[in-house]
This record gives C-alpha cells, sequence and structure tokens, in this order.
C-alpha cells in the first residue's frame, strides 16, 4: 500500500493491493490481449510483447484467432452478419447512432415504444421500460423500488449491481444462503415477525431480489420454491433474468418459461440485452402502473441517455427472430442448438472426469480449477490450443475453488465443442485437473 504522507492521503493511496490488482490482471493469459472483430463463435485477439508484466503493454501486430468460449452469446446474435446486421446497418444509416437526449426530453423514439413493447410480450408482463446498460438498470431501479423502512431479501451471490441499486435504496438489507429456500424461509420469519405480533409487519415493503441464472455457478434460481415462499409469507418478488433472457426455456422466454411458471407470479421481471440478444441496455418488466411509476421516478432513465439507435433495432429484430416473427424456424433452431451444446459440453466434461458446477440445462459451464496458482496455467494451456476462456478466481469465486468458465453458444458446433473436450483432455491431465474415472466413464 501507499503510505499517506503529512496527514495526507492521495487517491490511490488504498489502492494499489498486489494480490487484487497484479496478479488478477495477470492470470488470464488469454484476455490480457484486447480483443478485435465480433465475438462470435470465434474471437481474434491482438497479440502482444509478452515480456511485459505491467498492465501497459505493446502491441506486436499479428493475431490469433481463437475457438470462443468465453463471451455471453448464448443464441448467436453476437455477429456482423445475417438479418440483425442488415437491419442495424439501415437504422443507423436512417437514425445515426445517438439520440442525444434523455427520454424525457427528446429521446423517446418509435424504436424505443416499439422494443418496450415487444419485451413486454416476450417476457409475458403488460409494461416494460427500457434502460441503456444493465447495471443501471438494477442500480436505479432498486431505489426507485423501495426505500427507507423496506426490506430487501437478497441471494448471497447476487450480482453486483443488484447490491449497488440495494445500498443506494436505503432500504435494510438481508441474504439468505444461495438458492437455499429454508435459509429463505428462515429469514422472512425473523424479519417479518421481529418480536411482533404475526399480525404486524414491520416493513413498508418486502422484495426477495435473485437471479434466474448465476453467472459465476450456473446455477439456476428455484422458482417454484420461491413462489410457494411468495404465497405464504406475501413478498414482492424480483428476478434479474440477464443470463436466462433467451437462453432458458423451450421459447427462449426465461427462468418462468423454463419452469412453466405464469409471469404474473413474479413482480418484476428484469433482463439484459448484453448477453442473449448481442446488444446493450437492460429492462424491467411488471404491471403497467408499476412501470409508470418507474418511469417518472428513476433516475437512470430521467437523467441519463437513452439507448441507441442501432442497438434498439439489434434488440427489435433478435426478438422478432426467437418468436420466430422475422424468419420462420431460426429461432427455435438457435433454442435448439444451445440447449443441445449445453448438455453436450457439460456431460463431456463430466465424463472425462472434471467436476462441473450448475444445473444440466445451464449455458454457463463452471469448471473447477481447484487451486488460484492452475488459473494462468489453464488460461495460458487453452490458448496454446487455441481455444479463448475466461478463467476466475479470488475474489469472485472462494480462494480454492478457483474457475474456469465456458459459455455455450448457439453458434458453436459439435466439432468446435470436441475440439475443446480434447483440449480439456489434455490440460487436465498436464494440472491433475480430473478425477479419474468421471461419472459416466467408471468402472
Ligand atoms: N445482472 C446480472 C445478473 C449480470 O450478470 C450483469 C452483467 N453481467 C448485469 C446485471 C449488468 O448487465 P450489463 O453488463 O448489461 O450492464
Amino acid at each position: 500500500h501507499l503510505q499517506a504522507r503529512d496527514g495526507y492521503a492521495p487517491l490511490n493511496s488504498d489502492f494499489d493491493n498486489f494480490y487484487i490488482r497484479r496478479l488478477q490482471l495477470r492470470i488470464n493469459d488469454c484476455f490480457r490481449r484486447p480483443v478485435t472483430g465480433v465475438p462470435g463463435r470465434f474471437i481474434t485477439l491482438l497479440d502482444r510483447t509478452s515480456d511485459d508484466h505491467n498492465i501497459s503493454f505493446k502491441l506486436t501486430g499479428t493475431t490469433t484467432e481463437t475457438l470462443n468460449m468465453s463471451s455471453y452469446n448464448y443464441l448467436g446474435f453476437a455477429q456482423s452478419e445475417g438479418e440483425c446486421a442488415d437491419a442495424v446497418e439501415a437504422a443507423t444509416r436512417k437514425y445515426g447512432v445517438s439520440f442525444a437526449s434523455t427520454r424525457g426530453d427528446a429521446g423517446t423514439s418509435e424504436l424505443h415504444l416499439d422494443v418496450e413493447d415487444l419485451i413486454a410480450k416476450f417476457v409475458g408482463k403488460e409494461s416494460a421500460m427500457i434502460f441503456s446498460m444493465g447495471f443501471v438498470t438494477n442500480a436505479t431501479a432498486f431505489p426507485a423500488l423501495v426505500g427507507k423502512g423496506s426490506l430487501i431479501i437478497s441471494d448471497q451471490l447476487n450480482h453486483s449491481s443488484i447490491r449497488f441499486g440495494s445500498r443506494l435504496s436505503g432500504a435494510v438489507i438481508d441474504m439468505f444462503k444461495h438458492n437455499d429456500m429454508r435459509d429463505l424461509e428462515r429469514v422472512l420469519r425473523e424479519r417479518i415477525s421481529q418480536g411482533q405480533p404475526r399480525t404486524h409487519r414491520p416493513w413498508k415493503k418486502i422484495l426477495v431480489a435473485v437471479e434466474g441464472l448465476y453467472s459465476m455457478e450456473g446455477t439456476m434460481c428455484n422458482l417454484p420454491g420461491l413462489i410457494a415462499l411468495k404465497k405464504k409469507y406475501k413478498f414482492n418478488l424480483f428476478v434479474d433474468e440477464a443470463h436466462s433472457i433467451g437462453g432458458l426455456g423451450p421459447k427462449g422466454r426465461g427462468v418462468c418459461d423454463y419452469f412453466g411458471v405464469d409471469p404474473s407470479e413474479v413482480d418484476i421481471l428484469m433482463g439484459t440485452f448484453t448477453k442473449s440478444f448481442g446488444a446493450n441496455g437492460g429492462y424491467v418488466a411488471g404491471d403497467k402502473k408499476l412501470i409508470d411509476k418507474l418511469r417518472v421516478t428513476n433516475a437512470g432513465t430521467i437523467f441519463g441517455e437513452t439507448p441507441s439507435p442501432p442497438i434498439l433495432v439489434q434488440i427489435a429484430s433478435a426478438l422478432k427472430i426467437i418468436s420466430g416473427e422475422l424468419v420462420p424456424g431460426q429461432g427455435e433452431e438457435r433454442l435448439q442448438r444451445l440447449a443441445f451444446n449445453s448438455r453436450y459440453l457439460r456431460l463431456g466434461l463430466k465424463r472425462l472426469g472434471f467436476i462441473v458446477y450448475g444445473h444440466d440445462d445451464s449455458p454457463i459451464i463452471p469448471v473447477l480449477l481447484y487451486h488460484p496458482a492452475k488459473l494462468p496455467a489453464f488460461s495460458h494451456e487453452m490458448l496454446k490450443r487455441k481455444i479463448a476462456v475466461v478463467v476466475v478466481g479470488y475474489p469472485a469465486t472462494p480462494l480454492i475453488s478457483s474457475r474456469a468458465r465456458f459459455c455455450v453458444s448457439a453458434a458453436h458446433t459439435k466439432d468446435d465443442l470436441d475440439r475443446l473436450l480434447a483440449a480439456c483432455d489434455q490440460t487436465g491431465e498436464i494440472l491433475q485437473l480430473k478425477f479419474s474415472s468421471g461419472i459416466a466413464g467408471g468402472a
């Protein structure tokens, strides 16, 4: 740590922690390189000088094309060709790239209304509003939904944007163990009665916040369990579908679609357009009255710029393709391929003897590397085999459950996944990551 001198602490005095800063930047051998081009089935990395251990570096002028197992491109819409790209190109010619205004001033266009209508219908809610960033959606929606005197009960592993918005709201925050419905019930019991008669609720509002699909674990929320508790304890339910919208359910409509739950059972369905839709921004969907209120109380959209025209057209086109409106059959095909790929890779890794976290239908596939020292080694071995992966360690995960996280896409072919499995097999041997028999390969 830099020391404060003369009673004066420079702004970076509490910033320069070796472990967090330097090591985190160096563990990821692959993405210490900047990327270029589309983050689709393949991703191109700009090579850099390897002797430079610092944050700054020099590019060598050469590139490496890698199989991309790292982008949240679940449905393969991150692409520069095809129906979405054509529509985006035409929209850019017509509207330019910025509305140069907030929604309340000159920034509401027909494109906004179109996307809000499409996403509300897609998730099965009366109304929706969109935001220019997924992070900002949570950061500013929570303070608009609840405040002082209210209680937020949050899954322990909820995303940083949910935590950020919750703190900003001024509500009391409690947490329950990840996906543990018994622990949630314990918190509800303790917080609702608080020594008062059961008829008295000491909170203005209670909001339980979860994610549809957890991006570090590949776990899915227990939606039926949450709804059963909601009926018993009467709280509002908020589900962040950043990773589940588009990717889960027979129609790609997220966790409600996956579990066959009526969307009216969930009060707020939030999501982002950065993953399955290959775009940017976020949305909040709910009853019309609630969304109307949010429109006039939400600082992020009142005081911030609106999503840009190409982004809105990308979202609208992707939504129309998923629901079969624009190109019949293409959405279904993408969904089926994603579902097949997710299960195929997960099962293949388990067969090889890896410990794989998460739900069988999750396109996020975390594979345990255990020791943090294996993070840079795994990243390096994969890059040698021209495969780009994200590796994640402390503080994002507990120290000894460091992991690689594969993101499966509908853009991947079976051959791509076989290539990845072969590379994992070899790397697993080198780094001693596999249990000898594997789940189905035993005996
Ligand atoms: N919610 C969750 C669960 C996320 O994982 C993320 C980002 N990965 C966000 C919100 C923020 O979304 P964005 O990256 O689109 O700003």
